[in-house]
């Protein structure tokens, strides 16, 4: 409620009536001119439905958010004690929005933050290296020789860098990991994929291998 005459938004009560005594008549606190408006309907908490995603996994939960508010895709929230982030939001319609008033959301989907490591992928097709940032569990394991897939191609990891040192055998964690290193296989290749990285892709560079 802001004053027509002057802009400012302080007032005294002067009467209330009406429905739930929100019509109000009030008298400006700047300039004294009395105006009659409806009070604003109080912001109340909503409980709204939510979709975590970690990696592999996800669970449903809720959070409370106030209904005078709007969310956005890109939002950082924290719930079940964890930093996430909105990715999707539903309205009443099912619609997939980008924004929406709280009111009219129905459920949000957000993916956990704090567990993720972005490491490299490397995969090397004779000449050329196809490199993705990914964004993984920082608890997932890598192994060398397991068989990936990303975007439709599968690869066999033969190498890491971690933060020590450069392994050609054994497993890490993707915490420690700064770099996997895959060989594309042929289209035709019978190995079983392990896991599906493409979800997990944040940015792709194509590149000629360096061999110096
Ligand atoms: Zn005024």
């Amino acid at each position: 409620m802001v004053c027509p005459i002057c802009g400012f938004d302080e007032y005294e009560i002067l009467k209330s009536n009406g429905k739930n005594n929100r019509e109000l008549l009030v008298k400006c606190d700047d300039c004294g001119h009395i105006y009659r408006d409806i009070a604003p309907e109080e912001a109340y908490e909503i409980e709204v439905r939510v979709i975590i995603s970690e990696f592999e996994t996800s669970w449903k939960t809720t959070v409370k958010l106030y209904s005078d508010e709007y969310l956005e895709t890109g939002t950082l929230l924290y719930i079940d004690d964890k930093d996430v982030e909105v990715t999707s939001i539903e309205n009443m319609e099912e619609n997939r929005v980008y924004e929406c008033p709280v009111v009219d959301i129905k459920t949000i989907w957000v993916k956990s933050l704090d567990t993720l490591a972005r490491i490299g992928l490397s995969i090397d097709n004779h000449g050329t290296v196809l490199s993705h940032k990914i964004e993984v569990e920082r608890d997932f394991i890598f192994a060398i020789g397991e068989v990936g897939e990303v975007k439709g191609l599968k690869f066999r990891i033969y190498a890491f860098k971690t933060l020590e040192r450069n392994m050609r055998k054994g497993y890490a964690y993707a915490k420690v990991i700064k770099r996997v290193y895959g060989r594309l296989l042929p289209r035709n290749d019978k190995s079983k994929v392990k896991y599906d990285l493409t979800e997990y892709v944040v940015k792709t560079t194509i590149k000629e291998k360096d061999y110096n």
